[in-house]
């Protein structure tokens, strides 16, 4: 499998190497996969001694390769009825690929082209960011998908009480502010000493904790929460109860998309798909039944739905 499905265990560190990359080029992978199990089940059981000597590590390969089937098998019930199925993204790094300055991030034409595909396909397309859902939908651009900002914070209406709160600790604080409404993000992704970067914000992380607010580091971010539960979990059961759905994919790059990733849990068809790269969490991609490695490739496999 390559492409639009890698498997579980081929992670950045091993893309270099010829035997776990299987970058193949782009064509027609999950098809693929599935012609390459028919053959796998043709073959005759290891008779030579080194391939007996293998056994164990084919058959870590094999149950991944099963993962992966299992996965590809659950985008086509997701296909065969899209009135039953939704399709929920995180934005940045899943849509829009990561830049230094988060202000610069865009959705390229041909992505956008997709999410308005599938928003006339699917019963429900929802993008569900840590930005604000106003400026979700500025970057996607695309009418009928449902813009969740915050973290799915937008939908507790708890949140908004703490608003003053979490912008008085924000001007404490002796770094760019972020102002994102009911949150506040500090980035160090352009600090010239990001160690420092990270020290610094580690005690601000620490401050905000002790003024009863919740901090959360993501990818090159500190970010400031108010304590009201709410998270991209919470935002995805919520969409799918208020659309009456049971079967969806969700596709991101961050920890807090884990979140939404358990969210799946329980439902009739979920499929987890983690957008790799090489600050992407470890914890995302185990948890993944998918991987992909560029927002690019994630097009490619949203293109099969
Ligand atoms: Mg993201």
């Amino acid at each position: 499998m390559h492409v639009a499905a890698h498997g579980v265990r081929d992670r950045p560190d091993h893309r270099d190497q010829p035997d776990c990359g299987q970058r193949r080029g782009h064509g027609t992978p999950l098809l693929e996969a599935r012609e390459q199990d028919q053959e796998r089940h043709h073959d005759d059981p290891a008779s030579d001694p080194e391939e007996r000597a293998e056994e164990a590590g084919d058959e870590a390969d094999e149950n991944e390769h099963g993962r992966i089937v299992r996965a590809v098998s659950e985008l086509d019930r997701l296909a065969e009825a899209p009135d039953l199925a939704s399709i929920i993204l995180d934005v940045d790094g899943t849509l829009a690929p990561i830049v230094h300055k988060p202000e610069q991030a865009a959705v390229p034409e041909e992505a956008r082209r997709e999410v308005a595909r599938l928003a006339g396909r699917y019963a429900l397309v929802a993008c569900v960011s840590g930005r604000t859902g106003e400026d979700a939908r500025r970057l996607v651009g695309v009418d009928g998908v449902r813009y969740v900002g915050s973290h799915g914070l937008e939908l507790e209406p708890d949140a908004a009480r703490w608003s003053d709160e979490i912008h008085r600790f924000a001007g404490s604080v002796d770094w760019p502010v972020e102002d994102k409404g009911l949150t506040v993000s500090f980035h160090y992704r352009e600090a010239e000493d990001e160690d420092a970067a990270l020290e610094y914000l580690e005690e601000v992380a620490e401050r905000a904790r002790a003024a009863g607010l919740v901090p959360r580091f993501g990818r090159k971010v500190l970010e400031i929460r108010p304590p009201v539960h709410a998270d991209k979990g919470t935002a995805v059961t919520a969409l799918l109860d208020e659309a009456g759905l049971r079967r969806a994919l969700y596709a991101g790059d961050d920890t807090t998309d884990l979140d939404a990733f358990r969210a799946l849990d329980g439902l009739e068809v979920g499929i987890r798909v983690a957008v790799s790269s090489d600050e992407a969490p470890h914890e995302l991609v185990s948890a993944a039944d998918l991987v992909v490695w560029s927002p690019p490739e994630l097009l490619e496999l949203l293109g099969r739905l």
